[in-house]
This record gives structure tokens, sequence and C-alpha cells, in this order.
């Protein structure tokens, strides 16, 4: 072979490898859009069937009713999924709670997070006995102290924490009604089937000071129906009777 031959052959290798190239990445380039174009169509299916599994949700397990007159078994277990590294939920009602964090986060809320969500009982007698000590410590007698507690931390297996449906966001501070995050929970929360679980108005009913930090997962229906006909947990369930 000449040279000139074998610069002809070397030139011809290069622009087939050049033509292989190019169709390549095209492909990729095609494959790409089409997933995204999946992930996109996926999301819209994702966010259908999160709105019929919330509308179907009429299961009592999630507008199960604790109070201090209606305490958790002494057995009571229930299945968890971790929202982070210390933290956990019902494992049923998890993605909804992330999903509207995740939402609020998109909607530029940042200032939000969660204090506290599931507690087992046992550390619930720790925040009791806690509380207690320290009003008996300013010269509270053990009666007052324990009423003064009960305003805020329920009997042990008597709080929604140890149900794994609640949670606390922020310092646990009155000031948080004040946050953009409050007020994005108000117009929102429900969608995702939030309730506030002891509001200003419903003190006397609930028992439990206004708390304006706790939150309570009953499902996307049952939040829908309760903020649209101003009913707290209590009220709905007397009126629609779904506790039986
Ligand atoms: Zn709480």
């Amino acid at each position: 072979m000449t040279k000139n031959k074998v610069l002809v052959v070397v030139i011809g290798i290069v622009i087939m490898i050049a033509v292989v190239m190019v169709y390549f990445f095209k492909g990729q380039k095609k494959n790409l859009i089409e997933t995204s174009y999946l992930q996109d169509n996926l999301q819209i299916s994702n966010k259908d069937k999160f709105n019929n599994i919330a509308k179907a949700g009429e299961l009592d397990w999630k507008i199960r009713l604790v109070n201090e007159k209606n305490p958790l078994p002494e057995d009571f277990s229930v299945e968890l999924a971790n929202i982070d590294n210390t933290r956990k939920f019902d494992k049923r009602a998890i993605k909804y709670l992330k999903e509207m964090l995740e939402d609020m986060k998109k909607q530029s809320i940042t200032n939000i997070w969660i204090q506290s969500a599931y507690r087992n009982i046992e550390y619930q007698r720790v925040l009791y006995q806690k509380s207690i000590n320290r009003y008996l410590k300013i010269g509270k007698s053990q009666e007052e102290s324990e009423e003064l507690t009960k305003k805020y931390i329920n009997k042990p297996g008597t709080s929604e924490h140890n149900l794994g449906l609640a949670v606390d966001f922020n310092e646990v501070d009155e000031g948080f009604e004040n946050t953009k995050a409050y007020k994005w929970l108000q117009e929102n929360a429900s969608i995702y089937g939030f309730i506030l679980r002891y509001p200003k108005d419903k003190e006397e009913i609930t028992g439990i000071e206004y708390e304006p930090w706790h939150w309570r997962y009953v499902g996307q229906e049952h939040a829908k129906k309760m903020n649209e006909e101003s009913l707290c947990l209590e009220e709905y369930l007397q009126k629609y009777d779904n506790n039986k």
C-alpha cells in the first residue's frame, strides 16, 4: 500500500467512528429525554395514587382516639419507619409526612423541623415525671404538679406520640403560630392528611391547651371534613360515630 492509500483508510476509519459516535450519543440523549418524560409521568401517577390512597383512607387506625380517657393498651405496638436517624413515625403514614415536608421546602419554607414524633410509652413516662419534678421543685404540691403537667404532657399511654401519628414542630413553643410554616400548615396540611390536633377554641373538649406545634395524621378525607366543619377529633368521632 502506498502512503496515500493508508491515509485514505485511516481517514475512512476515523469518519466511521465519528458517525457511529454521533448516532450513539443521539441515542443516549433520546434515552435521557424518554427517561425524564417517564419520570414526570411516574410522578404524576404517584400523585394520583397518593390522592386515591388518601381518599380511600377510611380505616380506623387513622382516627384512633388517644387521650386521657382513652389510653392505649399496655401491649400497644405499631410498625414504625424512620423519618431521620432518631425520629420515627407510623409506617403507613410516613410517606404523607415526608411529602408534606418536601413540598414545604419546595415552597421556600425552610425554617421547619420535627422536634418530636413517635415516643415509646417508657420515654413518655420519663418526660411526665421530669415535668412533675420541675413543679415540685418550685414548691407545688404533688397534685398541683400533676395537674400542671397534664396540661401539656399526657400521662404515659395517653399521648398521640405513643400512637406514632403525631409530630411536634420546631421549638414546641406558642411562637410557632407566628411562623410562615404554621400559616402554610393551616392552609395545606389537610391535603396530606394532617390536622392541628389541639386548637385554641377546643381546649374544653380536647382537655389539652392550644398547641400550634402539634399536628396529627388522620388521612386526607377525615382532615378535610374536620377542617370544613371545624371539628376536633373528639367531636368528629362523636358526630360520625366512626370509632365503631
Ligand atoms: Zn405533641
